[in-house]
């Protein structure tokens, strides 16, 4: 409101209206004059009035009709009515359509000075009330947007993923056609979020050098910087901005407990002025996505930390659980070769041909071992290749059916897969492999003469389950779990002697995991043990 308040006399009395007018400027207001209705109307749409005193009847329109003109063109004009002795009817009606106050002529200039001073008073609380109330509007409205930026970036600890969340809910929230955030270490930043942008536009500042420049500028800030109008300059990142269709821009600087982390950045395709409310909530945007950032940096130190932590642990039991492993097959070959080449002892030729067999089969096993130890390290690296093609299990068990007679000879082994199962998207190598280990294992664990059956089933025709049976030594319930770890065995007491590194199963269920499918067991022991498995169909 201005400092000096402004009052429109309407009244078709001209000496009135001298009169009136050099009391109110005398009493230090700003007065105006009108001496009809249409005059008046004029005048208001010129200027705001703070109070307009308006005679009841004018020539060319009743005052009450001009009062709810007058309201209508700005509901806070003040309007006080003046009446005659007679039109007191006229005055009450003009209150009930919203004049603050009527007077009587003639006029007690007292009189008319105390009621604007208390309209005025009333005006002034009315608009500061507004102003307050709309300010509180204004600050629900920024406090919503950050709970909800804030609500974004607290969904994941994972970087690109905070970065899709918050700039997409400030894009929004802030009513922005872009966002992107930008990070680095010594002004050197890249770009490493965005929405919004067209995917040339994305492109393009993808490649900007931004070790210098505008980036580099907003980066050393530690306010915000707002870029009304993109001006044609030779600056790579405006002018990329420029070339997108932006003609304003914004960049916040993303600072952490005094640590520069990058600049988020916002870009509008109309022009676009940001009031001091919305740089305070811009800086506080900045402050959350900084502390989400920080955040899931830690959080990525702090995982590859343990996953190196873990990887030296594995390599640990690696060394302790098949160092002996190895060494064993690595004796027998280094003694038996020893012997043969000693010069001074001559062998005959079947114990030749014994120890040559010998070296054979131990380096068999050495290098079944290594292959195994190969093949852990890529199921825990993840970089097992499955090239997974439709196949009918059938086939597959048709594959490895030779393998399975030759290691079941002194076994009964039946073999029950229906060629109508559906078929499977698998690697048919390795799902060979599979099976192949775990009827080696149920030969290892069952006593001659003994049933060994392989199975398949569709289950619903959701998946395919093949089940390896035996009615071998069984294992106990608490083991079920334990059977499928890396490096774990139990004693065998049908075996000779131990013949692998416990990583068989550990092995099966990972290239069956790789699948997308489960491995489970069902055992009791002393009646046999039945490993299965399910892989979805296609
Ligand atoms: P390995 O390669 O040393 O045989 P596995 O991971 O294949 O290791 O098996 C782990 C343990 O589970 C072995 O010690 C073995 O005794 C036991 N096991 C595997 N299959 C069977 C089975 N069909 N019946 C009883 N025990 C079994």
């Amino acid at each position: 409101m201005n400092d000096k308040a402004r009052i429109l006399v309407v009244d078709d009395d001209t000496g009135f209206l001298q009169v009136a007018g050099s009391i109110l400027r005398a009493k230090g207001y700003e007065a105006d004059t009108a001496a009809s209705g249409d005059e008046a109307v004029s005048r208001i749409k010129e200027h705001f009035c703070n109070v307009a005193i308006l005679d009841i009847s004018l020539p060319d329109i009743a005052g009450t009709e001009l009062l709810s003109t007058l309201l209508n063109i700005n509901p806070d004009i003040l309007a006080i009515m003046l009446t005659g002795h007679s039109s007191v009817q006229n005055a009450v009606q003009s209150l009930n359509r919203g004049a603050f106050a009527y007077l009587e002529k003639p006029l007690d200039p007292e009189q008319l000075l105390s009621v604007i001073n208390r309209g005025l008073e009333k005006q002034r609380l009315v608009l500061e009330n507004r102003r307050l109330v709309e300010e509180l509007k204004q600050r629900n409205r920024e406090t919503s947007i950050l709970l909800s930026v804030s609500q974004s970036v607290a969904q994941s600890l994972d970087l690109p993923q905070i970065l899709d969340l918050a700039l997409k809910e400030v894009a929004h929230s802030l009513d922005v056609d872009a966002s992107y955030v930008c990070l680095g270490e010594n002004s050197h930043l890249t770009l490493e979020g965005y929405y919004g942008f067209t995917e040339s536009v994305a492109q393009e500042m993808k490649h900007i050098e931004v070790d210098h420049a505008a980036l580099s500028y907003i980066f050393q800030q530690t306010e915000p910087v707002i870029i009304e109008k993109i001006a044609d300059s030779g600056e790579p990142f405006l002018a990329s901005l420029s070339r997108g269709g932006y003609q304003s821009c914004a960049g916040i600087p993303l600072m952490m407990a005094g640590e520069r982390l990058g600049v988020m950045g916002l870009a509008t395709r109309s022009e676009r002025s940001f009031s001091p409310g919305e740089v305070e909530l811009l800086e506080a945007i900045g402050r959350e996505i900084a502390i989400a950032v920080r955040n899931a940096q830690l959080y990525e130190e702090a995982s590859s930390a343990k996953a190196l932590r873990e990887l030296d642990a594995l390599r640990t039991e690696i060394l302790a659980n098949v160092s002996h492993e190895l060494r064993t097959p690595l004796a027998a070959i280094k003694g038996f070769a020893s012997s043969l080449l000693q010069p001074d002892v001559s062998f005959d030729e079947p114990t030749w041909q014994s120890f040559v067999q010998t070296i054979d089969s131990e380096a068999d096993k050495l290098n079944g071992l290594i292959e195994e130890l190969l093949m852990m390290s890529r199921l825990e690296a993840r970089v097992l290749e499955v090239k997974k093609e439709p196949h009918n299990l059938a086939d597959i068990l048709e594959s490895v059916r030779g393998r399975l007679v030759n290691v079941t000879v002194r076994h009964r082994l039946q073999i029950a897969v229906p060629r109508d199962l559906p078929e499977v998207a698998i690697d048919g190598a390795r799902i060979g492999e599979v099976i192949t280990n775990l009827v080696e294992n149920a030969v290892k664990c069952s006593t001659e003469g003994t049933e060994i059956t392989v199975t398949a089933d569709t289950n619903n025709d959701e998946q395919v389950v093949v089940s390896v049976s035996d009615e071998g030594i069984g294992i106990p319930a608490e083991l079920h779990q334990k059977i499928f770890d890396r490096f774990y065995q139990v004693s065998n007491p049908v075996a000779e002697r131990k013949s692998g590194a416990g990583l068989g199963l550990c092995i099966c269920r990972g290239i069956v995991e790789a699948h997308g499918g489960r491995m489970w067991l069902e055992s009791e022991p002393g009646i046999g043990s039945k490993f299965s498995f399910s892989i979805p169909s296609v």
